[in-house]
């Protein structure tokens, strides 16, 4: 089984490919398909984004695709800055623009309405079927960047219960309770079976039994 890894985000290559690699599943990245620039998310949803760049991937290369869209829900802010999480200080802003303008947002706001989620949907595309996944981390934005891992929001992103933020956590750590992790584990479990499904019905298989 192939897949490909529709992504150019390397932070999230780095989480997502010791989630993928017990798979025994060839995992392709896009650095082997220049021909797919950067692909635009135009969805209003992270579901839609999930599935227009996981399709996009799919149709371009004829290959099984996976893409994930992250957003982070700050509850005192509406649930902003959701699908334009990547985008929240503007088109090409740099993760630390974003977080900036968070604290900035956030500065007269009591730590106990603090409280925010990162939700990712992560979206497999075939010949044959289109799959979906999500996971969801509750935590709290604080008012200083805490730790130098992860990447994004991970400074600011708080976890009572482990009196860290991500980026205080080691990657197992933080892969272990965060929205992406949670998501791939749903995911790999439906791959595992697609996978089983298909040695199941390979023609090698059929002619031995
Ligand atoms: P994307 O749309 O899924 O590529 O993610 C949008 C933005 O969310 C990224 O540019 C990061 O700023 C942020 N982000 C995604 N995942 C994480 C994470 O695990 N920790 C912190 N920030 C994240």
């Amino acid at each position: 089984m192939i897949i490909i890894l529709a992504t150019h985000n390397k932070d999230k290559l780095r989480e997502l490919l010791p989630l993928l690699e017990p798979l025994g599943i060839d995992i392709k990245l896009l650095d082997e398909f220049p021909q797919i620039g950067e692909i635009a998310e135009t969805g209003r949803t992270l579901r839609e984004n999930a599935l227009i760049k996981a399709r996009t991937v799919h149709r371009l290369t004829g290959l099984p695709a996976l893409a994930d869209d992250t957003g982070l829900e700050v509850a005192c802010l509406r649930g902003q800055p959701g699908v334009r999480t990547g985008r929240y200080a503007g088109e090409n802003a740099t993760y630390a623009e974003n977080v900036t303008k968070l604290l900035r947002e956030l500065k007269t706001v009591p730590e106990s309405e603090r409280s925010a989620r990162f939700l990712t949907v992560i979206a497999y595309v075939d010949d044959d079927r289109e799959l979906l996944e999500n996971g969801v981390v509750e935590g709290r934005i604080i008012n200083e960047r805490k730790g130098v891992g992860g990447f994004g929001y991970d400074p600011v992103f708080y976890i009572p219960q482990l009196y860290k933020t991500f980026a205080e956590m080691t990657s197992a750590e933080k892969s272990n309770i965060s929205h992406r992790g949670r998501a791939f584990r749903k995911m790999k479990k439906l791959l595992e079976e697609l996978s089983a499904a298909q040695t199941e019905n390979s023609p090698q298989l059929n002619s031995r039994s």
